[in-house]
């Protein structure tokens, strides 16, 4: 879930369609499935670029939301629920779970001096420095901050997370678990969920004190279990998603001690169930540097869906870019892989069987349904989105090169052109979960027998 402190980058757009082809790929396996998306709204960092834009954070955030939930439509995503941390059955959600904190006597009031990392929005601890700044932030200045704040016993859950940990189901990849376990077990610190209101406005009230607001990671990890409907559960989704069902979380790989640690804890406090898996996406650089406002150097995935489309940003974020490590990202790499792999590639060979069949069968190739070939499947499965683009890819490849030694263009030999049909569905079928457009477009054209128009994806 994104935090609203600027407009939607392309990284966002990375862990966003990640998570929208694995919803896709388990609904085509029949499974029922609850996406949810949305954006974190509450914290310093939203408050102080909210002053910096002239505005209060309400409508700040507003505008931003609006921002966040256009990506459904230009990255044609099929999320079933957006939740603002800011709407009000939010609100009760993360009130509600303190509470459960408090009864379990997770929550205690204590006088604390420490640095404070606006940007990632947490203290750091002493044995973190480097040169006295945040290790993630070394161009920032970390904010002093000396108050009486409410504690989470983190401590306590030291055991109990390491047993969770234990799993090898509950992280991908394999490696960030061997993170997360040595943060568990170079000690956990109880950590403050509240700031002194009059110093920091921008939270949720804490229950039963009105001069505290909340910690804004506190509130906002609760989005996966406020957006099921809990506390209560009038339409059944939190029993049947959340206790009954498989749960998986997509986040960046900074945020592992967050979502793999503090909001397991929290789940433990509050007697919940744990968080079945989390998968950490890499972070995309431009030219090897951290994309950053400030450096100016982000990419807006608004302009590129104009200029190259939808499906055009899907399967390079997919097929070109690592799911797990850092990638790189320039425009001069995307539009060569577009022309080589979807002007050429994919296009063309669509083009080309199309019009031979258009000019050789009287009547459109009988398809239907086809399944998936089990190595996709084994890909997908363990989220290797780039080696399952790569199979595609291998299996368009093979296509040209059969056209290239059959030239049916010459022989007209009506059984091979039908076969080169066939193969180009069971294509576009494998395509349908990344490139559902596309998909579509080629299965519309073979039904019926008759080249589209205009080229699937243009030259540029
Ligand atoms: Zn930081």
């Amino acid at each position: 879930m994104p935090y609203v402190n600027a407009d939607p980058h392309i990284g966002f757009a990375l862990e966003i369609v990640q998570a929208d082809i694995i919803a896709r790929f388990k609904r085509l396996l029949g499974h029922e499935v609850f996406f949810n998306f949305g954006t974190d709204e509450h914290g310093q960092k939203v408050l102080k670029a909210a002053e910096k834009n002239g505005l209060d954070p309400q409508a700040y955030t507003d505008q931003l939301a609006l921002k966040f939930g256009d990506l459904k439509k230009i990255l044609n995503l099929s999320y079933d629920n957006f939740v603002r941390t800011t709407d009000a059955h939010h609100i009760k959600a993360a009130q509600y779970i303190w509470k459960l904190a408090d009864e379990s006597g997770d929550i205690y009031k204590k006088k604390y001096r420490g640095l404070y990392c606006v940007s990632c929005e947490r203290f750091i601890k002493e044995s973190e420095l480097r040169n006295n700044k945040c290790p993630e932030h070394p161009g920032k200045e970390l904010e002093e901050v000396e108050e009486e704040n409410y504690f989470f016993k983190f401590s306590k859950y030291q055991d109990k997370l390491l047993k969770y940990l234990n799993n090898p189901r509950v992280i991908t990849p394999d490696w960030r678990r061997k993170e997360a376990i040595n943060f568990v077990k170079n000690g956990l610190e109880d950590f403050p969920i509240s700031r002194l209101k009059n110093r920091m406005s921008w939270g949720i009230p804490v229950p039963g004190d009105e001069d505290h607001v909340m910690y804004v990671w506190f509130d906002a990890l609760t989005n996966y279990i406020s957006s099921l409907g809990w506390p209560g559960d009038k339409n059944g989704n939190f029993k049947k998603f959340w206790q009954d069902g498989e749960t998986l979380q997509f986040a960046g790989k900074d945020q592992v001690r967050f979502q793999s640690l503090m909001w397991q804890a929290m789940l433990m406090s509050a007697g919940l169930k744990n968080t079945d898996k989390v998968f950490y996406h890499g972070f995309i650089n431009i030219r090897g540097e951290k994309i950053s406002k400030s450096v100016g150097n982000t990419i807006d995935p608004f302009k590129i869906v104009e200029e190259f489309g939808t499906d055009a940003l899907r399967y390079y974020l997919l097929a070109q870019v690592s799911p797990v490590e850092d990638s790189d990202f320039t425009f001069e790499l995307f539009k060569e892989a577009y022309n080589a792999n979807l002007a050429n590639g994919l296009g063309n060979l669509t083009s080309r069987i199309i019009k031979m069949a258009e000019d050789n069968l009287e009547e459109p190739t009988e398809v239907s349904g086809e399944n998936m070939p089990q190595e996709l499947l084994n890909h997908l499965e363990k989220f290797e989105l780039n080696k399952a683009c790569n199979f595609i890819w291998s299996k368009i490849s093979k296509l040209d090169g059969e056209i290239q030694e059959k030239k049916p263009w010459e022989s007209k030999d009506k059984k091979v052109i039908k076969n080169l049909v066939l193969d180009l569905y069971r294509i576009s079928k494998m395509l349908e979960p990344f490139m559902p457009e596309t998909s579509e477009k080629i299965i519309q054209a073979i039904k019926e027998n008759k080249k589209p128009e205009k080229p699937l994806f243009e030259r540029k």
